[in-house]
């Protein structure tokens, strides 16, 4: 099979190699699309790996086209999504259900190799059963999806509530339209890449913002006076104090940015979440479990019914043949994109 092996820093390669063969309780999964993670462009280009060699890509669907010993031979021809952490299903956190928060977790793409491939074989547990109207290059959005969904029930969110977006990218637009489809009342959201300040506005987000050209702060007091709930989605010092600055007093803060250096507070933001009495959050990953909360079947019951939206989110299609390119593209940010997405 085709596949893109990262064999050192900033060098991904495409190679041959064979077909994975499933295992006891896996299946085999063509898959059909693969979305580049932010998290992906650091962990290919800026030295983030775990490990070399590795085929990354945890973003993916496909169909199952085999079955290993110990699964049921129906499931071949299915279409599915892919939930990509494999838990140890040994520790406190995996026997309450919390495998997101799993302390000995292995993952595709990160930790074991990954989706960009034409082939992969994963365990029946992590498979997520598609309607047949959903195609599988569209439900490699669930992963993000379900990273987004995640992150907005973090922190509550209830009809009604005005709710601040930091960040443009493909997360933070993803958060944009379950906000609104929740019922919130107003939802702002600001980027400093003008491209995807206009792409946001495209994508119908009103009060969209330049933050380079406009004072966050000061358009929410004169448009919501404070927002009830704001996520962070770049992980930056300032996206923070901007956060905590337009959140009104008891109002719920999500940290969902993952950071690239220190994050810091001016004392002045340090007392607005003790005297407010702010709630802070983290979000990490997607909740995957068989009991109550599932963030992944709401999703793919989300995506399916509002694909034309979705589908508009994924700016680039590129092929495996592209190899290290897209991700250059991405680093360089001197292209507008949003999600981009390896199609086989
Ligand atoms: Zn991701
Ligand atoms: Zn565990």
């Amino acid at each position: 099979m085709k596949c893109l092996v990262l064999k050192e820093n900033a060098n991904m390669v495409l190679e041959e190699r064979p077909i994975p063969v499933p295992q006891s309780g896996e299946v085999l999964v063509k898959i059909a699309a693969c979305g580049i993670c932010g998290s992906d462009v650091g962990r290919i280009m800026n030295g983030g790996a775990y490990h070399y060699p590795l085929i990354p890509g945890h973003e993916f669907a496909g169909t199952v086209v085999e079955v290993g010993p110990d699964a049921d031979p129906a499931l071949v021809g299915k279409n599915v999504a892919v939930f990509p952490l494999l838990p140890c299903m040994k520790c406190s956190e995996c026997a309450s259900g919390h495998y997101n928060v799993c302390k000995s977790y292995n993952y595709f793409g990160s930790r074991c190799d990954g989706a960009y491939a034409e082939y992969v074989a994963v365990p029946v547990w992590n498979l997520v059963f598609l309607p047949d109207t959903l195609s599988p290059v569209l439900a490699a959005m669930a992963e993000p999806l379900a990273v987004a969904f995640h992150a907005l029930y973090q922190s509550g969110m209830e009809a009604g509530y005005n709710v601040g977006i930091s960040g443009a990218g493909p997360i933070g637009m993803i958060l944009s339209r379950l906000a609104k489809n929740a019922g919130a009342m107003n939802v702002v959201i600001w980027d400093i890449d003008p491209t995807k300040v206009a792409f946001s506005k495209e994508m119908g987000n009103v009060h969209t913002l330049n933050a380079l050209e406009t004072n966050v702060v000061d358009y929410v007091e004169e448009h919501f006076g404070k927002v009830d709930l704001v996520i962070e989605g770049t992980g930056s010092s300032n996206g923070l104090e901007t956060c905590l600055s337009i959140l009104k007093k008891h109002g719920n803060i999500t940290l969902m940015g993952n950071p690239s250096r220190d994050v810091t507070l001016t004392r002045d933001t340090y007392w607005k979440i003790m005297r407010g009495e702010l709630h802070v959050h983290g979000t990490w990953n997607s909740a995957y479990c068989d009991g109550v909360k599932n963030d992944w079947k709401c999703v793919i019951d989300i995506l399916n019914k509002d694909q034309e939206w979705f589908s508009k989110l994924i700016s680039h299609k590129v092929k495996l043949e592209d190899g290290i390119a897209p991700l250059q593209m991405m680093l360089e940010r001197k292209t507008f994109f949003n999600k981009v997405m390896y199609v086989m």
